[in-house]
């Protein structure tokens, strides 16, 4: 069962992808949180192995965008309305900035696409276009948490829950995440399964903290982006 009718997905199920500058008409890239935690290691991945930076053209688009890319292009160059892959909450097309099936970037996504879920060559003639193959992440919760906060925060964070100290959120379980899940059954009377394993519930727990004692307009969504990431490191006094 889809999630979304195709381009018509409520707000309150997409995720900013974190660090992405807008698209050339001013849209924000945003995705269901699997897709969108899948790519953002993915392009942190391929960077450190290949020292090039994926840059993202186009994520989700919503029956508007739909329309103005048909406008532009014409169909069949443009999907029909309703029916763009950008915009299936099952296939979540994503458009990265490379040009031939030669490029380094096009290169190591063929190679290493699938274990984030990502799967090339869908569209005949278009390297750039790539589909994420379900709604789960293929990465852990965890891994992106690390990735999105940084070494850094992660050991002031681990320094102040007091568990060991290496800048690391470890896969599947952490003990930090036990550690903050713990701390949101007691603090806010939540029920959390206590299995070191970030999810959706988890990061609504680390938003309660967030919106009560450091910023009271974050919205507790259970998406964890660059709010999120700002409130963490307000928490922990971290400029
Ligand atoms: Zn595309």
């Amino acid at each position: 069962m889809a999630l979304y009718a195709n381009g018509q997905a409520p707000a309150g199920l997409l995720m900013t992808l974190p660090d992405t500058p807008q698209f050339n008409d001013g849209r924000t890239a945003m995705a269901l949180a699997g897709p969108c935690i899948d790519l953002y290691l993915m392009r942190h991945d391929c960077e450190r192995e290949t020292g090039h930076r994926m840059r993202i053209n186009d994520l989700y688009r919503d029956l508007d965008a739909q329309s103005a890319m048909l406008a532009r292009y014409g169909y069949p160059r443009a999907a029909r309305v309703g029916t763009s892959n950008h915009g299936n909450p099952d296939k979540q097309a994503s458009d990265i900035d490379i040009k031939t099936y030669t490029e380094p970037i096009f290169v190591w996504i063929d190679r290493n696409g699938m274990r984030y879920g990502y799967k090339t060559r869908t569209v005949k003639g278009e390297p750039w276009h790539i589909e994420h193959q379900g709604q789960r992440a293929y990465q852990s919760w965890n891994r992106y948490l690390a990735v999105l906060l940084g070494a850094t925060t992660v050991k002031v964070w681990q320094r102040a829950a007091g568990t060991p100290v290496d800048g690391i959120i470890s896969a599947p379980a952490s003990t930090l995440i036990r550690r903050s899940q713990e701390y949101s059954n007691r603090t806010y009377g939540m029920r959390l399964v206590v299995d070191g394993i970030a999810g959706p519930a988890t990061i609504r727990g680390i938003q309660t903290d967030i919106k009560a004692k450091a910023q009271p307009n974050l919205v507790v969504d259970g998406l964890p982006g660059a709010g999120t990431r700002a409130g963490i490191r307000r928490l922990l006094g971290i400029a």
